[in-house]
């Protein structure tokens, strides 16, 4: 009789642990499916982590995107994003852009066996068949722009196949979500040039990062669906401007578009969130960066007294919260990886552990169809129909 509860309970304990530890040679279904089905992750901040250093992508490195790591996480399209922050403006924006693509292409060329461009669906799916990993580009702030809407063809033409209209302040497309000062309360004259234009050239309009007035002008104007590229979901954090609230997750999902969800501790609950929020604010008084040693102690100080945290079943809760919302089409991943520095969830630390991701999906009686399109034919499904209005 206490074998018969104790042999299921040794079972558990055992499956638990070959999930966090696979023995070598051997695969879970999990890492089949990661290997079998396109794995694509919308927001990866390696660029502007490794411009101006030496690095060899195609090993090992200490950040959260490699070739190694990528590749036993089954991951097959990295989109690259070349972020420009908020302090950038005019010439020093669009210069700081199109340096972050020279290194994409790089990359690219020192590594042909190993990364590809790809600048539509179809590459895509050419390069999956090859082993090689695509790294699609997305432009995280419109300012490198410059006010000047021959320059969206400039950055198609260099590859920029989404652009986040704004970063952490407004600017002169649109309000930002997190800057209290909202001058245009949505989009500018010029951001709706900018979006319409974008729809003609088949540039995805990304609304992470936006204020909510932006998202809404944006789904009035545009005629194609749009991404939130690493955003989550407001319903688990109300007090977290970047993620979005049920309502806009609705809208977004009516037009077809899709909320890939962004990883990041801060992003998944509330005591998170709100520390996040406190630390930041601790960061601006103090005058202090991120990524400077006075700036990391600060943060690690910080963290001691304030927990940052989140494991990995609070990222598949916020999947769950939007298939819940609008069905299984408008969901994936969006990790914000090497931008989001260690505030990672237990489990999913960097680009080898989707597949601790979709174990958590199956284990929550996702079907395969189910995990194949949250995986990345979603996302693939969008960025086509943004194909088609273009042509
Ligand atoms: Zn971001």
């Amino acid at each position: 009789m206490l074998m018969n509860l104790f042999i299921p309970g040794i079972l558990a304990v055992l499956f638990s642990f070959l999930n966090y530890h696979p023995i070598p040679g051997f695969k879970s279904k999990a890492e089949k499916l990661a290997q079998n089905f396109i794995v694509l992750d919308s927001h990866i901040d390696l660029p502007d982590r490794i411009l101006g250093r030496t690095n060899n992508m195609s090993i090992w490195t200490e950040g959260q995107f490699d070739y190694e790591k990528a590749s036993s996480g089954g991951l097959n399209v990295a989109f690259m994003s070349i972020y420009v922050s908020s302090s950038k403006n005019g010439h020093d924006a669009y210069n700081h852009a199109n340096d972050l693509i020279d290194l994409v292409e790089k990359i690219c060329r020192s590594y042909p066996y190993e990364f590809a461009h790809a600048y539509d669906v179809a590459d895509v799916r050419t390069q999956f068949h090859s082993d090689r990993i695509s790294l699609p580009m997305g432009m995280e702030n419109g300012s490198p722009l410059n006010g000047d809407l021959n320059n969206l063809e400039h950055f198609y033409n260099r590859g920029i196949r989404y652009i986040t209209l704004s970063h952490f302040k407004s600017n002169d497309i649109c309000d930002s979500s997190t800057d209290p000062e909202q001058p245009h309360n949505g989009l500018s004259e010029f951001g709706e040039k900018v979006v319409r234009r974008m729809n003609e050239l088949g540039i995805m309009i990304d609304v992470s990062h936006v204020s909510d007035a932006t998202i809404e002008h944006v789904l009035e104007l545009s005629y194609a669906p749009v991404i939130a590229s690493h955003s989550s979901c407001k319903n688990f954090t109300p007090e977290f401007s970047r993620n979005i609230s049920n309502d806009l997750i609705e809208r977004i999902a009516e037009k077809e578009g899709i909320i890939m969800v962004n990883f990041g501790n801060m992003f998944q609950n509330h005591e998170a969130s709100t520390n996040f929020n406190k630390m930041r604010q601790g960061l601006d008084e103090k005058q202090l960066e991120p990524g400077t040693v006075e700036g990391d102690e600060f943060m690690e100080q910080f963290r001691k007294e304030y927990p940052i945290e989140a494991d990995i079943k609070e990222v598949a809760n916020h999947i769950d919260h939007i298939v819940e919302l609008v069905g299984i089409d408008h969901v994936g991943f969006g990790s914000d990886f090497d931008g989001i520095g260690s505030f990672v969830p237990k489990g999913l630390e960097d680009v080898s552990k989707y597949p601790n991701l979709i174990d958590e999906l199956l284990k929550r009686d996702y079907s395969n169809e189910d995990i194949k399109k949250i995986c990345g034919e979603n996302f693939l499904r969008v960025w086509k129909a943004v194909e088609e209005v273009a042509h």
